[in-house]
């Protein structure tokens, strides 16, 4: 760090947030030492000095040069990083009360912070004269100014300065709404836990569920109990065993009513005035919709563009879904001879799962003995040194925000240090539901090698016996999906950290981690690591060649809940300038795309936390189907060259993709891996449409 003034920081000491983090490999996060009165003295303290940072870049009185304003600003703000990094983890896995508050506090000055960085003009200029004569610079470097340039003017930094004011107002004003969208989402998923209370409320569930139920019943002051938590990871389980209708009626009404239950944790009132801002903000800066402004930065590079694709496959999806529903409905008419019972949403799951058996003799849960959550964290390893090279340790005694929360250590094939990976397996209160990953630190080899720190979450229920925690096929395939994610920060080998690992467009981000599952059904994966839990015994391969026969089961229902979810964010976002009323936008979206009734969409419009947490997914939930064409079409190269871990094309798939973060076009990276542009065929043919 260049800068001299450090007087935004008097004495980092006395606040662990701002003291340089120590420990191996040039330090990891003092998790042990954090206390949340320590988040707002540190994140103030640490934006003043980025500013100060900035202001010395802006200020600089030699001509501007890629080394004195690009290469600088890459160096400044690197004490912010590290606070931002932690307050990100207790933001998303410790969110106590008295961290909402000042959540509630710090987002919008957060806000604010962003745009006192674009806004200023003295700093915008210089950018703007390197990137003008940025020709005799390194491709890699040219890419940079690129980098900062687009993401200034997408920002705002070419407006006047009451545009500018409006454009930072409503900034601010978005944070606040994030914050409570979140707060209000993770207030009804704790807020509704259903306590069933006798043998007879458990019909039809398989043994590891009840166990899994009754554990978190204790945990939650409810002994002998049985507790169904409002999450997806309780949710879906339930809803495909339970036998009694009514409570599956009741669970699925309580997931999918989050957020929309008309009390004071409602999100739908925070969604139109979110909805208003944004298109407000997109007239500012001179786009038609917002949908334009985001994915104009993206591989999609139009709304238009995107839709074509969701437009491409929602047909097939539905026609698709019907046959599912035919299907179920046949073995309902057969159980309920007469009853004239009509497949709801609260049944799919379980009569979908019924015709499973029927159609494919597979039952799920002659798989789930064999699916043990530590095994395949160990086979997922095991995958990741067949293609990259690396190798796992666990280390103990680093500092973690959780005991639950275990670190390993990546090495290169050559023995050298690679990064940490965090792994926080575990459902507990105050944690986001859903699975996704972090990085606490970027790598980047600007001015010395920096090492990449990474996270994968999710929300396994623990079985406080200690015995092994047996997963569904699903959550298997997120397990390697969230890992993807991780490998791509790992592998990362780049100069600039604005440029490194994870940091690419929205819709090249996911093609990673939606590779990275196809690996779990290798037969390598298979026969070493899903082995049975009691008996030690690999999956026998009959049972492997009935998941692979049943491979395109059910998708009809996972295509339509998936694109019913991304076509509204897309449709919510191309809206414009209207008022948005969300029962009645969804609800005629829905019917203008002849939804199937009996299905809902993945996130409906008042829980969908990927477009309405933060701006990040906004007109972006369309991006894991454009990443989907690029990894069935990657994933085939391996299959064409042999098999799926052939070694010319691991080599391959680590030099030009994940090594390279955004440092190359995500388009010509592509096609210097597979030689051509991505083709669908793989997606549909993998969906089982075509
Ligand atoms: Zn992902």
């Amino acid at each position: 760090m260049t800068c001299q003034n450090r007087s935004a920081v008097k004495n980092p000491s006395l606040n662990p947030l701002l003291a340089p983090w120590v420990g191996p490999a040039g330090g990891v996060p003092p998790f042990d030492k954090v206390r949340v009165e320590d988040f707002k003295p540190a994140l103030e303290a640490a934006m003043a000095e980025n500013l100060e940072e900035i202001g010395q870049i802006a200020r600089n009185p030699a001509a501007p040069t890629f080394e004195n304003t690009i290469a600088e600003l890459e160096r400044s703000g690197r004490r912010f990083r590290r606070v931002s990094a932690i307050y990100g983890v207790w933001s998303s896995t410790m969110s106590t009360d008295d961290f909402q508050a000042v959540e509630r506090d710090m987002q919008p000055k957060l806000a604010a912070f962003s745009d006192k960085i674009y806004q200023n003009s003295a700093l915008f200029a210089r950018i703007d004269a390197v990137y003008g004569s940025m020709q005799h610079l390194t491709p890699i470097q040219q890419r940079l100014c690129w980098h900062y340039h687009s993401n200034f003017v997408r920002a705002g930094a070419k407006l006047d300065a009451p545009a500018k004011h409006q454009v930072a107002q409503i900034n601010e004003r978005l944070a606040a709404l994030f914050a409570s969208f979140s707060q209000n989402l993770l207030a009804d998923e704790a807020g509704y836990v259903l306590y069933l209370k006798s043998e007879g409320d458990l019909a039809g569930l398989p043994e590891s569920l009840r166990t899994a139920a009754r554990s978190a019943a204790a945990a939650r002051g409810h002994a002998d109990e049985w507790a169904i938590l409002n999450t997806r990871s309780s949710m879906d389980p339930f809803l495909t065993y339970a036998d009694r209708r009514d409570l599956r009626e009741r669970v699925w009404r309580a997931y999918y009513s989050r957020g929309d239950n008309n009390d004071a944790h409602d999100n739908k009132r925070i969604i139109t005035e979110i909805l208003a801002l944004r298109a407000r903000r997109a007239t500012l800066l001179g786009y038609a919709t917002h949908a334009h402004w985001r994915v104009a930065d993206s591989m999609a590079k139009t709304p238009e563009a995107a839709m074509r694709l969701m437009m491409q496959v929602w047909p097939a999806a539905v026609a698709r879904e019907h046959e599912e529903v035919a299907d179920m409905q046949a073995v309902a008419d057969r159980e309920q001879a007469g009853a004239g019972m009509k497949i709801e949403g609260w049944d799919y799951r379980y009569y979908a799962e019924k015709v499973r058996k029927a159609k494919y003799d597979l039952d799920m849960n002659e798989v789930k003995p064999y699916l043990q959550l530590e095994k395949l964290r160990e086979g997922m390893f095991w995958a990741a040194g067949r293609l990259y090279g690396l190798a796992f340790t666990q280390i103990s005694g680093l500092p973690t925000s959780n005991p639950e929360v275990r670190v390993w250590e990546a090495k290169s094939a050559a023995g050298a240090h690679v990064g940490f990976w965090y792994f926080d397996p575990y459902a507990r209160s105050g944690k986001n539901s859903g699975a996704w990953m972090s990085e606490y630190r970027g790598q980047e080899n600007l001015d010395a090698r920096v090492s990449p720190i990474v996270s994968n979450n999710t929300n396994f229920l623990k079985d406080e016996s200690g015995a092994p925690i047996l997963i569904s096929w699903d959550d298997a395939v997120t397990l390697f999906h969230e890992f993807g994610h991780a490998l791509h920060g790992l592998i990362s080998d780049v100069k600039y950290p604005s440029l490194a690992g994870t940091n690419v467009v929205r819709d090249f981000v996911e093609f990673p981690s939606q590779l990275n599952e196809n690996w779990l059904s290798t037969p390598e994966v298979l026969s070493q690591f899903a082995v049975h839990y009691q008996t030690g015994r690999p999956i026998p391969p009959e049972l492997v060649a009935k998941i692979k026969t049943a491979s395109t089961f059910n998708q009809g229902f996972a295509t339509v809940e998936y694109l019913a979810a991304a076509l509204v964010d897309m449709k919510l976002h191309l809206a414009g300038e209207q008022p948005i009323d969300v029962t009645g936008f969804e609800r005629d979206t829905l019917a203008s795309l002849a939804m199937p009734a009996e299905m809902v969409m993945r996130h409906r419009t008042p829980q969908f936390a990927h477009i309405f947490s933060s701006d990040a997914y906004s007109a972006g939930y369309y991006s894991y189907l454009w990443a989907e064409v690029l990894d069935h079409d990657a994933f085939e190269a391996f299959t064409e060259a042999g098999g799926p871990y052939d070694q010319a094309i691991a080599k391959r798939l680590h030099d030009d993709i994940m090594a390279v973060g955004n440092e190359v076009d995500p388009e010509q990276a592509y096609r210097k891996f597979r030689g051509s542009d991505p083709k669908i065929d793989g997606l549909l043919r993998a969906r089982g449409f075509i």
